[in-house]
């Protein structure tokens, strides 16, 4: 998601990450809550691999809104390996 710079008359400057459709909406300054408007400066380009901007943004989603775990992790993720030689088979178990 984007990152857009708006100015508050009281407090000075802030940024708000938002999606894109939501560019021209007025944001709501973070210190003192007065509606803000958004300013333009300069492009805030990235070269950043796929995979850094993928984890960067899922962290910046989750400061907002974390992904909860409701249930615990079940068994299913481990696999049983079947030994393949027969002298595995002898050996003592845990
Ligand atoms: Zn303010």
């Amino acid at each position: 998601m984007p990152t857009y710079r708006h100015h508050c008359v009281q407090c000075g400057a802030f940024d708000v990450i938002r999606p894109m459709r939501e560019s021209g909406a007025d944001a709501t300054c973070p210190t003192c809550t007065a509606p803000s408007r958004r300013v333009f400066g300069a492009p805030a380009l990235r070269a950043l691999p796929a995979g850094l901007r993928g984890a960067l943004d899922a962290q910046h989603r989750s400061a907002d809104a974390p992904q909860v775990v409701t249930t615990p992790p079940g068994r299913s993720g481990r696999t049983q390996r079947r030994a393949t030689d027969p002298r595995q088979l002898r050996l003592p178990r845990p």
